[in-house]
């Protein structure tokens, strides 16, 4: 689950790390007021979106101006204007895809004098295990594009679990920044402070981008991305009441209501799979054969008949999809349960794209009795490689 900058930031001032003042708006008259309790003499307005880049991106409605995200003001009167121009608006950056997002608050701040802008993360290295320190001298650029084109400008290394952070983690990362005199011990007790974050709320990721030096030589959270660990929530009800759930995509909140493991995508084939390994899988095959999968979907071991009617519903809801593969391999599950979930949900929904069904294994010939049984209009496959090419000729002609 990810969060906003301004919770982010709130969560870490309660750690003590610093950050800057600031208030967070949901409408535009509470702008002036908010900026006014602010000191100045500049002000940042900044959308809050669940997506980095904001300060590169746009806003796909004129009324908005043509700058970003991230504006700076010289006074609370312009700051309020900014909030006004961007709140209830699309911003379009590099991580949102070209329908953007739509901008429900806005979080102002009191500006910064930056010196320099340095990039810290924290993350899980699934290769080590371990939780990962990363950092480099290039903050305020795509970091992607910083270990693309100059790698040696990234220093990372993970922590050991067994001694915890260390002071000398913190100065090997201050050196790395290059660092100088009450900065370095700034840092070290910062480092200190993240990962203590880090480890106590279960957070996946903690990207401070930039990390800055101000004017005056302290070192300052200037914008900060979180993501926790979902199956870690239930420990966290501070953490799980910041959830946005106008940030998430409607038909994975819906299926997450259902305990499915439904992720979006951009495809045009919606697929229905049993096992995170069988779905990636699927996902592959379907690439084979020359198209693009709508979305990955695990029903799960124990599904029943009203998790895959509501699953069956999930896929036929989206507009990008063209066709659907049904592929079962009933271990635990069992073919009827699904066959009945499928026979249900296009009853109750109707079927409007080809259907392509491969079912195999645990009561499969009782699955297929029902779906012949059914009346649909199904196209039945016998293994995986025949059930793609299938609904991608289906979907493609
Ligand atoms: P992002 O574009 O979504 O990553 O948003 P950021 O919070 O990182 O802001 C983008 C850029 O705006 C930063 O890299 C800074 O250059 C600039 N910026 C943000 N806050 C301040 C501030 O307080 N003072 C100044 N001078 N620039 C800022
Ligand atoms: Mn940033």
């Amino acid at each position: 689950m990810n969060i906003h900058e301004y919770q982010a930031k709130a969560l870490l001032r309660s750690y003590g790390a610093p950050v800057s003042d600031g208030r967070v708006v949901f409408k535009a008259e509470e702008a002036k007021t908010a900026a006014g309790e602010l000191d100045g003499p500049l002000w940042v307005v900044k959308a809050q979106i669940h997506a980095g880049g904001r300060g590169k991106g746009h806003f796909k409605e004129a009324g908005a101006g043509d700058k970003g995200g991230v504006r700076l003001a010289k006074s609370v009167e312009e700051a309020a204007e900014e909030a006004k121009k961007m709140l209830g608006r699309t911003l379009v950056t590099h991580q949102t895809g070209p329908t953007g997002k739509q901008v429900g608050r806005i979080y102002i701040e009191d500006g910064s004098g930056i010196e320099r802008e340095l990039y810290l993360a924290l993350l899980v290295d699934r290769q080590t295990s371990r939780i990962s320190f990363v950092c480099s001298t290039e903050g305020g650029m795509d970091i992607e594009e910083v270990a693309a084109k100059t790698p040696e400008k990234i220093l990372s290394f993970s922590v050991d679990p067994a001694t915890g952070y260390q002071p000398f983690h913190g100065r090997r990362i201050a050196f790395a920044l290059g660092l100088e005199g009450k900065q370095i011990k700034q840092c070290v007790g910062l480092m200190g402070t993240l990962y203590r974050a880090f480890v106590e709320k279960d957070m996946e990721m903690l990207e401070i981008n930039p990390l800055i030096i101000t004017d005056s030589g302290e070192l300052k959270v200037l914008d900060a991305k979180v993501g926790f660990d979902s199956n870690a929530l239930y420990r966290h009800n501070d953490i799980a009441s910041l959830r946005d759930e106008s940030e998430e995509d409607s038909k994975e909140l819906e299926a997450s209501k259902y305990d499915l493991n439904y992720i979006a995508l951009d495809g045009e084939i919606g697929c229905m799979v049993n096992g995170a390994g069988l779905a990636m899988a699927t996902m592959d095959i379907i690439k084979l054969y020359g198209a693009e999968p709508a979305n990955f979907l695990d029903v799960g071991g124990g599904a029943n008949k009203d998790k895959v009617t509501e699953a069956f519903k999930i896929i036929t809801s989206d507009s990008n999809v063209k066709g659907i593969l049904v592929n079962i391999f009933g271990g635990i599950m069992r073919c009827d349960v699904i066959a009945e979930g499928v026979v249900a949900a296009v009853k109750e929904v109707g079927l409007e794209v080809p259907l392509v069904v491969r079912l195999e294994g645990t009561n499969v010939e009782q699955g297929k009795e029902i779906i012949n049984s059914s009346g649909l209009n199904v196209i039945a496959a016998d293994n995986l490689s025949d059930a793609a090419e299938k609904i991608v000729k289906a979907v493609k002609g």
